[in-house]
């Protein structure tokens, strides 16, 4: 039976770090500063507003809520940003995806000053993880390496499989486990909807992250005895007349086989939560010139 690992624990202990953090900094007079802005009346990303902002109080950042009506002009949301860029408040930016129909998301995205653009997504900030010389880690695959090291998993060498790559969890993950260095140095391969004999490519794999937002796609059958399964989706499914969360990977069956696995919710969600943070903090020090430790 595969070990749990246990993202709630381990973002607890990244949430403890930032919180002495923020301490540091507020005795020197900064106050960090994180503006969400929300243009959708989807209550899923609601929710997800309202989590960040929380989570931000808690830990003593100051969260900054910025509504732009989803029929608004896409200018109303790009002068929105260009004011939080300007202000020496804010010090992380997140434009809450998706966008309305009508709103273009790059020009959004490269809009943001990339010194406040905790979500890691500015091309500037996508070609320093690239090249070795990260600003912000996106907080996902920040989150998949946080929790790989938690659960003293070894990446030097490791055959990964990804399955998924999106912009925002497979293909920086793919890229920061290839980097030399710490939590990288592995062999990766990276799957998609087009990938012929997904089974045969997550076998080979003692590291699998799922990230393609099919439930369950991932089952026992297609993994390696011992293999250490990272599952980063997230699917609402309608189950015994209930709605409920599951992942990417079958859980209970993928267990059996498994040497350790991240639980659907409980897993990679706290540490992607948690690394917003982290990554707030980090922008409010950086722009501040006061030092704080965050491991
Ligand atoms: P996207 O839809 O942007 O990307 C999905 C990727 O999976 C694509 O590359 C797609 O391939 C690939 N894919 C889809 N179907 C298959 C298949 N049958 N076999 C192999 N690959 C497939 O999703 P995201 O990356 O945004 O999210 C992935 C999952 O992770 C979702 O469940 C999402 O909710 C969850 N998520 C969770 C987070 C967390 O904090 N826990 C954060 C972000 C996402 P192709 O490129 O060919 O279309």
């Amino acid at each position: 039976m595969a070990e749990i690992i246990d993202g709630e624990a381990v973002a607890a202990e990244i949430r403890a770090d930032v919180r002495r953090s923020v301490e540091t900094l507020r005795e020197e007079g900064v106050v960090p500063g994180f503006a969400t802005v929300l243009m959708s009346d989807d209550p899923a990303s609601e929710t997800y507003v309202s989590m960040k902002q929380r989570d931000c109080e808690e830990v003593g950042i100051e969260a900054i809520d910025v509504e732009i009506d989803p029929t608004a002009p896409e200018t109303d949301l790009h002068d929105a940003i260009d004011e939080l860029n300007d202000d020496p408040a804010v010090h992380g930016i997140l434009v809450q995806l998706p966008l309305p129909d009508h709103v273009s998301e790059q020009p959004v995205l490269e809009r943001i000053d990339p010194e406040k653009d905790v979500d890691g997504f500015h091309p500037e900030n996508v070609g320093r993880l690239v090249t070795g010389t990260p600003r912000f880690l996106p907080c996902t695959p920040h989150g998949v390496l946080r929790l790989l090291d938690a659960a003293d998993v070894e990446t030097e060498g490791a055959d990964v499989t990804i399955v998924g790559r999106s912009n925002i969890v497979g293909k920086p993950l793919a890229n920061l486990l290839i980097q030399k260095g710490p939590l990288g140095n592995a062999t990766v391969t990276v799957c998609h909807s087009r990938t012929e004999n997904l089974a045969e490519k997550v076998r080979r794999a003692e590291i699998v992250v799922a990230a393609c937002g099919v439930p369950e796609l991932i089952d026992g059958s297609m993994l390696a005895e011992g293999a250490t399964v990272i599952d980063v989706g997230v699917n609402r499914v309608e189950r015994d007349g209930d709605s409920i969360l599951v992942g990417d990977v079958a859980f209970d069956d993928a267990r059996d086989v498994a040497g350790a696995i991240t639980p659907v919710p409980g897993g990679v969600g706290p540490m992607t939560r948690a690394m917003l943070l982290y990554n707030t903090v980090t922008a409010a020090s950086e722009r501040s010139g006061v030092d704080v430790e965050l491991p």
